[in-house]
């Protein structure tokens, strides 16, 4: 059923902002170009349907590919606009604007592929993934294509003085007037919640830990509701290790049913390069059968998705090669299913925390 928090995150997608952010994206928008293009023959002629639309952007990609038909499904008032674009663009024999759930519009015949720019911050917030999913066992023929095809979820400890500094040891001195009573407040106030910003390779002290791997194909819904993991670290620096930040990336691999076309996702490098900014891609045309891949990694050129932060109240100094370890819970809150439970339990030079928060 349609929840009022439903009508709320749609109508969240109605403004044009969201839209523009993400159309901006160049990383985003030209992996997804290239991945459709060099899935050119699993696409010319065939039916796709497009998982939440938007501004029908990729289902304009997949028209141009050679697709013979694709329904572009869209719950948010902006499929009035989608609609109006294609138009515009003389794809109205080509594209069919649903404005409705993919959990409740009707589609009459099964599709061969299916595209969506599904995921959240921290991959699985907004909790998209699931509509994928329902599309996938509604609509998608065996053997058929689902881009981005897998997904994975890296988490790994982070030092970030520069921030710690602005937003908490600024209030040791300020103006010459000890104002340290209002350290536990602004510790509070600044990572209470994760927050998203972007860091960089260096910020990272360690290599990540693979937090979830989701294959597009056979992942089920209920796999999603609640994700957990145990991880271990060693820190290659020593530094005071202030929180975990969390990225991922996604990969463009053909069909399931074709091993020939899997790959292991790749880990903290994620093959997109800064040469795909400027469209060349060299890497990629070398090998056209190698997965695209969408990576948010911090060593990576910057997209709107950034990294999501966790940052601890207060940090801990860590040697070189000192242990990190703990566990942690990802589930959908029961507040509201589109917002995520974090529950983090870290351990390091024998002290040991615990940490809940919800990205709202
Ligand atoms: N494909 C577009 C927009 C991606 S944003 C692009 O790449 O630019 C995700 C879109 O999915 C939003 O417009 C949102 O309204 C839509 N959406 C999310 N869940 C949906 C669902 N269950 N049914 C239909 N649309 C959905």
């Amino acid at each position: 059923p349609c929840t009022d928090f439903d009508v709320a995150y749609f109508h969240s997608y109605a403004h044009v902002g969201i839209h523009e952010e993400m159309i901006k994206d160049r990383i985003r928008t030209e992996t997804y170009r290239a991945a459709i293009m060099q899935q050119r023959s699993s696409i010319e002629g065939k039916v796709v349907v497009d998982v939440g639309c938007g501004t029908g952007i990729l289902s304009i990609f997949c028209a141009q590919a050679g697709a013979k038909r694709v329904y572009a499904v869209d719950a948010s008032d902006i499929s009035v606009q989608a609609n109006e674009v294609v138009k515009a663009n003389n794809l109205s024999d080509k594209i069919i604007v649903l404005h409705g759930r993919v959990e409740d519009v009707e589609i009459e015949e099964e599709v061969d592929v299916i595209i969506s720019e599904w995921m959240g911050y921290m991959l699985l917030y907004e909790s998209m993934l699931g509509s994928v999913i329902t599309a996938r066992d509604r609509w998608l023929k065996p053997g058929g294509l689902i881009l981005p095809s897998n997904a994975t979820l890296y988490m790994a400890p982070v030092t970030h003085p520069d921030r710690y500094g602005e937003s908490i040891d600024f209030w040791r001195n300020v103006y010459g007037i000890d104002m340290s009573a209002m350290l536990s407040l602004a510790k509070q106030c600044a990572f209470e919640e994760p927050s998203v910003e972007t860091i960089s390779g260096e910020n990272v002290l360690t290599w990540p830990h693979v937090v979830k791997h989701v294959d597009c194909y056979t992942i089920q819904i209920h796999e999603l509701q609640s994700v957990t993991t145990r991880y271990k670290f060693k820190s290659m620096m020593r530094a005071p290790l202030h929180g975990f930040a969390f990225w991922f990336d996604v990969e463009f691999s053909g069909p399931a049913l074709c091993p020939a076309n899997y790959h292991a996702p790749s880990s903290l490098t994620g093959s997109l390069n800064n040469d795909s900014i400027n469209g060349t891609q060299s890497k990629k045309r070398a090998n056209p059968n190698e997965a695209l891949v969408l990576s948010t990694a911090p060593e990576d050129p910057p997209t709107h998705w950034q990294q999501t932060l966790i940052y601890f109240y207060d940090p801990i100094e860590v040697e070189q090669d000192q242990l990190i370890e703990g566990g942690l819970t990802l589930s959908q809150s029961k507040e509201n299913p589109r917002f995520m439970n974090i529950h983090l339990e870290y351990a390091s030079g024998g002290r040991s925390f615990v940490k809940e928060s919800v990205m709202r």
